[in-house]
């Protein structure tokens, strides 16, 4: 606790009055509402919540910013989200114990506070809607006994599959092919279809006509909706500033939708603005153009200000119109309510122990240019430089940039996945995990993705200008030139060549790999323990021979 008596503004003490009203003398359900789950349609509420007689526990706490260290802006989102969700609540009559992160009383972590909720209250029951993590759920469940509550888990509603339906679908599947999991989603949702039962426009997927590398005129890049900061908002900005400033990140450029209006401001903006060139362009790399046309829908879809279905319809709507292709529309579809259900239901299916996988055995440390930005790789500096001025990358930067890096360097699944889950505003472990751990580091041996996503510096040169200007060349892989994507490409594929021998999707680069000298494989090796060194990295034992 910090010995610093805050400053508190007239909004922030009027903002604790409104949310801390006199709680029912006795409290029938406690419901502890957590940063994720501020759903505008109070659609749990509106069935189970008994106004004269429940309460609703929501708490700001350190641990929560602290037990992966958390970008602050992506503190301030959640907090300024929560506050602003429990005035909603608060007007609708809905009693709202809310514990501020400066409550001189505040224990700062959410299992302490529902410790003190309850002791205050003696409510006679529990009741959450299923987290977004396994460590909370753990958490939850060990309610039950040790604080002797009956405590109902109530399923998600914002979400288009529960987790026992995934499982149904996943059950005896040799692997799980999110393409697969995609067309019955569409069949089952109704969304794209033809009259005659088949897909709109003849195919499943547009990905083909998508992901070209920009050519455009960078100027024309539709700029990005503006949020200004209300009192609530900037309340919570000099707090994370005064509390928690010893986090990562930028603050100065906070523009994320915290209320539903400012969701619905960024939904339409997207719609009207990207959507059209968000196929085409979906893994285009800019510099200094962080935003491209991509939807910045996903942090308040996973803080649930935002609800898939409505994004969808009006994405399918902007089709029928002619505002936007069929290619934009079906991949952005795609990854709504193919890529982000699939994910999610991948996290619960494996279970609590997935987050611990290492399939490619990884140990390094993760370089300290992740937290910097600072680097003489021009790639790496923006897209590095992006996330911590503004809590966010898009999704092939943190793909086949710095998630391919780090994979290919050697770090260790768990550091990288860590700094996924604080540094990303849109970042919630059931979202974060899978596509760091299993799709970007493959540390889940194959059951995000089928092959390793490793790709030299050519891939990032063809997908816009970020090799431009840069002191390293992306097709050399030996020498002072040499981009460390290149050489390390060759490196990861000479150390990990016995895991990928009998996978057909790496049988190309397998067969490149074999065609090389032992004295170039050497070299290789070589100087791939030369860039670990200067980015402050142990070396690695020589790979063995093929
Ligand atoms: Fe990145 Fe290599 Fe291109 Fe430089 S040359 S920007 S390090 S890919």
């Amino acid at each position: 606790m910090s010995a610093v008596v805050p400053r508190v503004s007239k909004h922030r003490a009027a903002f604790g009055r409104r949310l801390n009203p006199p709680l029912p003398q006795t409290v029938r359900t406690l419901w502890v509402v957590f940063g994720d789950q501020l759903d505008p349609r109070f659609s749990v509420f509106r069935k189970h919540f008994d106004k004269a007689h429940d309460a609703v526990l929501m708490a700001e706490v350190d641990e929560e910013s602290r037990h992966v260290a958390s970008h602050v802006q992506r503190t301030t989102l959640f907090l300024s989200a929560m506050r602003h969700y429990a005035e909603s609540l608060s007007a609708r009559d809905v009693r709202v114990r809310y514990v501020t992160l400066d409550n001189a009383d505040n224990t700062q972590s959410l299992d302490g506070e529902v410790r003190r909720a309850v002791g205050e209250l003696r409510p006679e029951r529990l009741a959450v809607i299923r987290p977004g993590e396994w460590r909370i759920v753990t958490m939850v469940e060990a309610w039950r006994e040790s604080l002797q509550l009956p405590l109902t888990m109530h399923e998600d509603p914002h979400f288009l599959t529960t987790p026992a339906e995934f499982g149904e679908w996943a059950t005896g599947r040799r692997t799980m092919v999110m393409e697969h999991f995609y067309r019955v989603m569409r069949r089952r949702l109704e969304i794209l279809i033809a009259p005659d039962g088949g897909p709109e426009g003849g195919r499943w997927n547009f990905d083909a006509d998508n992901r070209k590398g920009y050519k455009g005129d960078r100027d024309t890049l539709p700029p990005r909706v503006r949020h200004e900061p209300d009192d609530i908002t900037r309340d919570v900005m000099a707090m994370v500033r005064e509390r928690l400033g010893d986090l990562p990140g930028r603050l100065d450029d906070f523009n994320w939708p915290v209320t539903r209006e400012q969701a619905l401001a960024e939904l339409r903006d997207f719609i009207t603005h990207r959507l059209a060139h968000f196929g085409d362009y979906q893994d285009a790399m800019v510099v200094g153009r962080p935003w491209m046309y991509h939807s910045l829908l996903s942090a308040p879809m996973n803080l649930k200000l935002l609800d898939p279905r409505e994004i969808v319809t009006l994405a399918v709507e902007a089709y029928r119109r002619g505002v936007a292709p069929l290619n934009a529309v079906e991949g952005f579809v795609r990854q709504i309510i193919g890529w982000r259900e699939f994910i999610r239901g991948v996290y619960w299916h494996e279970g609590a122990g997935y987050g611990a996988r290492n399939a490619l055995g990884q140990t390094h440390s993760l370089p300290s240019m992740y937290w910097t930005g600072t680097s003489e790789m021009q790639c790496m500096r923006e897209s590095l430089g992006e996330v911590l001025s503004n809590g966010f990358g898009h999704h092939i930067q943190r793909l086949m940039v710095t998630g391919n890096f780090a994979m290919m360097a050697g770090v260790h699944p768990r550091e990288i996945s860590d700094w996924y889950l604080g540094m990303y505003v849109d970042a919630i472990d059931w979202a974060s995990l899978p596509n760091t751990l299993g799709m970007s580091q493959h540390a889940d041996g194959g059951v995000v993705g089928t092959k390793p996503y490793a790709a030299s510096g050519r891939y990032i040169d063809r997908q816009g200008d970020y090799c431009t200007g840069c002191r390293f060349s992306p097709g050399v892989r030996l020498g002072d030139d040499a981009c460390p994507f290149t050489t390390f490409y060759w490196d990861f594929l000479l150390r990990h060549r016995a895991t990928f021998a009998r996978n057909h999707r790496m049988a190309m680069p397998l067969k490149n790999l074999d065609a090389m000298s032992d004295q170039e494989r050497t070299a290789i090796a070589a100087r791939a323990n030369a860039v670990r060194d200067s980015l402050g990295m142990r070396p690695m034992a020589a790979p063995t021979s093929p």
